[in-house]
């Protein structure tokens, strides 16, 4: 899905995109109080995140705001509502990315840091190291001043009941009943929903930025790490190409470092925002059985918004415009 700029590229209008995930969805399982909850939650981080741009503000500020709000709801696999480990643990990965800059910032497996998006952002402003991980993390966030939380800030009964139910998929044993209520009639498989959240953004200066969050994948081993914190992989802005983040399985996303593969197509190849990113989603990741999908912005004001799942949260806000969100194709 590709949403063009009609503006002069020389002035282009602010915007923001955001996702909450990709995955497997189902419109028969999905209520119109689910739908309108999710809607409802995209067009507020939209409009946050769009008011930040109109009154000036950097493109950092504006994803960084909205993933924030993004990570604090509990609908979205990131913060509170992050998806639990297979040690019934909570381990969050976040990044950030300046593309005036290529300063960039990313925490890893942080259990105790309640935005990990600041503190990607605060180990990007600080500026000795790229990416900081567990209690190193946790230690910088801290003198930083963010706040921090009990790790069972970020549980919740849905996430859980999850847990319950893949690790019942995976012992071939009939789904636990308390995760199979609590998965009944949700939008998407939770089992095979990707529900991390990003945000990328060009701003009234003409920059770029990107910011992904995540709890992982529901059932991970103590100690992986996904594609979010990984800059190129998850996370990626250049202001001579494009701002993006990606959702999806992170192992694929990897191995075919999706994020810098979209910029690399248009800086090397000449490829615009849209055959970029429909090369990537499209080509590089199923041919490594990749399932999933990205946001991208670049510095005309194009937005393009792929998946090659069955659906996407997702949203885009111009300035002075009002936000549009989607979820299925
Ligand atoms: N990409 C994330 C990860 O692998 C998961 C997601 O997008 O939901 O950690």
């Amino acid at each position: 899905m590709t949403v063009a700029s009609s503006s002069n590229p020389s002035r282009a209008t602010p915007v923001i995109a955001i996702h909450g995930g990709a995955g497997t969805l189902s419109r028969a399982h999905i209520s119109a109080e689910q739908e309108r909850a999710y809607h409802a939650a995209l067009q507020q981080v939209l409009l946050a995140g769009q008011a930040v741009l109109a009154q000036g503000g950097t493109a950092m500020e504006a994803v960084c705001e909205a993933v924030r709000l993004l990570e604090d709801c509990p609908l979205f696999n990131a913060g509170h509502g992050a998806v639990f480990t297979a040690q019934a643990t909570h381990e969050l990965d976040a990044a950030v990315m300046d593309g005036a800059t290529l300063a960039a910032g990313a925490v890893a497996g942080v259990s105790r840091i309640r935005n990990p998006v600041q503190a990607a952002r605060a180990v990007m402003q600080n500026g000795q190291h790229v990416l900081m991980v567990a209690e190193g993390a946790e230690r910088m966030a801290q003198e930083a001043g963010l706040a921090t939380v009990e790790p069972s800030y970020f549980s919740t009964p849905a996430r859980h009941a999850q847990l319950l139910a893949a690790q019942a998929r995976q012992a071939g044993v009939v789904l636990d009943h308390d995760g199979a209520a609590a998965l009944a009639g949700r939008a998407i498989d939770e089992g095979r929903k990707m529900g991390t959240v990003g945000a990328v953004a060009l701003d009234a200066h003409g920059h770029l930025a990107a910011a992904t969050s995540t709890g992982g994948m529901t059932n991970k081993l103590p100690g992986r790490l996904g594609d979010s914190p990984l800059i190129g992989c998850g996370t990626y802005a250049d202001d001579r190409t494009a701002a993006v983040s990606c959702t999806g399985h992170g192992e694929s996303f990897i191995r075919v470092a999706a994020a810098h593969d979209v910029c690399a197509r248009m800086a090397y190849g000449g490829a615009s925002l849209e055959s970029a990113t429909q090369a990537v989603v499209h080509e590089a990741l199923p041919a490594v059985q990749g399932t999933g999908g990205l946001i991208a912005v670049d510095r005309q004001g194009n937005v393009c918004l792929p998946f090659n799942t069955e659906g996407m949260y997702r949203g885009l806000a111009r300035v002075g415009q009002a936000p549009e969100s989607f979820i299925y194709r």
